[in-house]
């Protein structure tokens, strides 16, 4: 029996992990939730799991779910500190990371910190603070399984003796598979025209907002880049792109003698995540069999790095270094949260991200207070940078 904390459990990877422990009763405990501002959620998952703690992030919400769990044996926590008491407690085993963005960089630190199993979906986290994620754990000894599908897929190739942060050996390439995202075939001309509600339809995955934003910009393919780099200590070169539409191939490992290794599946996150919580064991989920004849065809595409900028740009950051993919990061969540709430174009995501990595000086990553602070001032540059132009 695994002790199971999840981070962002009021979201849709919360919703994929906590289907799969639903199934799996005799093998996970669910000791820790968090949810940020869905107080209605989080109650009724406190209510079906009886986690020990829950933590809920946003201030306003405090009350309702303190109000309703008070008759229950859940602790409601909230503030400074909640997250990361809650993922460092030691009764917990096993950390899902599942918060959207840079929110979710204290909290995944304060489980490498504590040693913990990090079960890792939260990308924001390792892009900007890659450097000191994967020192620490090197120090504590925490592992780390990436839950993102393509690493998740990568990580199955390369077999249960891998480490992860290690170079893989006899391993040439890897080759990273992007959906393309909802507007591989649109033509740039009419990324001008693209609305939010079109930008969050992602043809094959059901995603939170932000990350379909992302995978629509075809950023979170630039974010999964730099994720591949952390994880896997490979350098830009050697971390290729393609796009495969059909989302059937999730990521592939060239080795030195020509041999590849692909993992398969249908694009269900239950898949990754099943393989990240049995921690080497097959666990039964509730996502669809892969049937290749139905499917018919597997295509593949070179990315056009042109015309989402997005991509080079997150290249471009990797290659810089330092802080360049922290304020890249950060930039980005400003600009997305823009588009979505109508206030800039699609297709100016990319120019103030690429603005804003022009204006802001690359340094090296010294600590956590460091990226904290630097994040507040991207986040505030960026924010002045759009309210300027509109
Ligand atoms: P969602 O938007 O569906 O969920 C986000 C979660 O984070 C919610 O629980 C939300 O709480 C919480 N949250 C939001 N803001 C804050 C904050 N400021 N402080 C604390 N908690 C916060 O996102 P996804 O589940 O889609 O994505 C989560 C992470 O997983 C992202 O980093 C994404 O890139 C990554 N990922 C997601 C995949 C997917 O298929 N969804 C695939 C691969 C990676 P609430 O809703 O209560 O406000
Ligand atoms: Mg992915």
């Amino acid at each position: 029996m695994k002790t199971v904390a999840i981070t962002g459990a009021t979201g849709s990877i919360g919703d994929s992990s906590l289907a799969i422990i639903r199934k799996h009763p005799d093998q996970f405990k669910v000791h820790a939730l968090s949810g940020h501002q869905n107080s209605e959620k989080l109650i009724r998952l406190a209510a079906e799991f009886k986690p020990k703690n829950v933590v809920i992030s946003d201030k306003a919400a405090y009350q309702t779910v303190k109000k309703a769990l008070s008759n229950s044996t859940t602790q409601v926590h909230a503030g400074a500190g909640a997250l990361d008491a809650m993922v460092a407690d030691k009764e917990v085993d096993l950390v899902v990371a599942a918060i959207v963005g840079n929110a979710g960089m204290d909290s995944v630190l304060a489980a490498v910190k504590a040693g913990k199993t990090l079960l890792l979906a939260n990308k924001e986290s390792i892009v900007a603070a890659g450097p000191l994620v994967m020192q620490l754990a090197q120090q504590t000894g925490a592992k780390i399984v990436p839950l993102d599908s393509e690493h998740n897929a990568i990580y199955q190739c390369l077999g249960s003796d891998y480490l992860i942060g290690t170079r893989p050996e006899h391993v040439r390439n890897i080759t990273l598979t992007a959906s393309g995202g909802p507007f591989w075939n649109t033509p740039e001309m009419d990324f001008v025209d693209i609305t939010p509600a079109q930008a969050v339809a992602h043809p094959k995955w059901d995603m939170g907002a932000k990350i379909s934003v992302d995978s629509a910009t075809l950023m979170n393919k630039g974010l999964e880049i730099i994720e591949a780099h952390w994880l896997f200590n490979m350098p830009n070169q050697d971390i290729q792109v393609v796009v495969h539409p059909q989302s059937i191939i999730h990521s592939m490992v060239n080795y030195e003698d020509g041999s590849v290794l692909a993992q398969m599946g249908c694009p269900d996150m239950q898949i990754p995540i099943s393989h990240g919580l049995g921690l080497g064991q097959r666990l039964s989920n509730d996502a669809d069999f892969l049937d290749l004849v139905s499917q018919g065809e597997l295509n593949f595409y070179q990315a056009d790095m042109r015309k989402f900028q997005c991509l080079q740009l997150a290249r471009d950051a990797m290659v810089a270094g330092g802080t360049a993919p922290a304020v890249l990061n950060a930039a980005n969540e400003v600009s997305v949260a823009a588009f979505l709430a109508g206030q800039i174009r699609f297709d100016q995501i990319g120019h103030y991200n690429a603005k804003i990595l022009d204006i802001i000086d690359v340094v090296s990553v010294e600590s956590l207070a460091h990226l904290k602070a630097l994040d507040a001032e991207v986040r505030q540059q960026t924010t002045a940078l759009i309210q300027s132009n509109r």
